[in-house]
């Protein structure tokens, strides 16, 4: 299998791409660290994994005692960490152009979305470095490409930080074994927007610019990131993995 003998921790497992991944992984021989601050859909995704090859931890990914926690939860359940997912974000229903976004929407998002793949990192690497190496995979978004046709400015800076810090930390860790990429999913089907895009309107207005003309899904994320997990990927590192049905190659012109 694909993922024999790993330890995969990975975070936002509650719901849409980090559940599949985490059912996926584990299908592919992985132990799983199922992190997410939701307790119970943490639990329930490690629950639908057999035979004891999974743990659920809560955490809010933006806390650094948290994230210091659950990568030692993982250690202290399997003995090492060979993948780290950070996957957990959020997109806030009032996040909006500069001058309507309260401030506190864009701290709550950068927080989450930004600092916690920081913190993730932060404590994930001295993990990765004592398993001799690994794989670090970034939730970004292809808005960290392109602006969104709908306002969601803190969103997008926050994907924006992603695909930035994972470029630099590519780079900082090559010759430690430890790769790190960015998984960049299009519009998805998942709870995350669909609650932003509340109205069929605003649906369509975004499925007019997918090439695809259909929103992703998240088991479509959980095979790239399978990818980028395992070692098929082994000198892939610091990309910027587009999984978006066509939509960066519609608009975003090569530099
Ligand atoms: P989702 O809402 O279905 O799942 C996200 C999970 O993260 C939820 O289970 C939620 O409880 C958890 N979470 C939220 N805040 C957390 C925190 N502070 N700490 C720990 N867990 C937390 O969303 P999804 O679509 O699967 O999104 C996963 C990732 O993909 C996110 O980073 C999102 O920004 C990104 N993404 C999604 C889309 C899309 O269209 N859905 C597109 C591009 C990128």
């Amino acid at each position: 299998m694909r993922l024999d003998d790993k330890v995969a921790l990975i975070t936002g497992a509650g719901g849409g791409i980090g559940r599949e991944s985490a059912l996926l992984f584990a299908a592919e021989g992985a132990a799983v660290v199922a992190v997410d601050i939701n307790e119970a859909s943490a639990a329930a995704t490690a629950a639908s994994i057999a035979d004891g090859r999974a743990i659920h931890v809560r955490a809010d990914v933006s806390s650094a005692g948290d994230c210091e926690a659950m990568v030692a939860a993982a250690e202290r359940e399997f003995g090492k960490l060979n993948i780290l997912f950070n996957n957990a974000g959020i997109m806030d229903s009032r996040d909006d152009d500069a001058v309507s976004t309260e401030e506190s929407v864009w701290d709550l998002t950068m927080g989450i979305n930004a600092k916690g793949v920081f913190l993730g990192c932060k404590y994930g690497i001295p993990a990765l470095r004592r398993a001799g190496g690994g794989s670090i995979i970034n939730t970004a978004s292809f808005v960290s490409k392109l602006g969104a046709a709908t306002p969601q400015v803190a969103y997008t800076a926050s994907k924006g930080a992603v695909l930035s810090f994972t470029r630099e930390l590519a780079v900082i860790h090559a010759r430690e074994n430890i790769r790190v990429n960015a998984l960049c999913p299009g519009p998805l089907r998942t709870e995350l927007l669909m609650k932003f895009l509340d109205t069929e309107e605003k649906k369509q207005r975004r499925l007019v610019h997918v090439p695809m003309g259909r929103f992703g899904e998240a088991r479509e994320m959980a095979e790239a990131a399978l990818y980028l997990a395992s070692d098929e990927s082994s000198y892939v590192t610091g990309t910027e993995f587009m999984v978006d049905g066509g939509i960066t190659a519609a608009y975003v012109t090569p530099q």
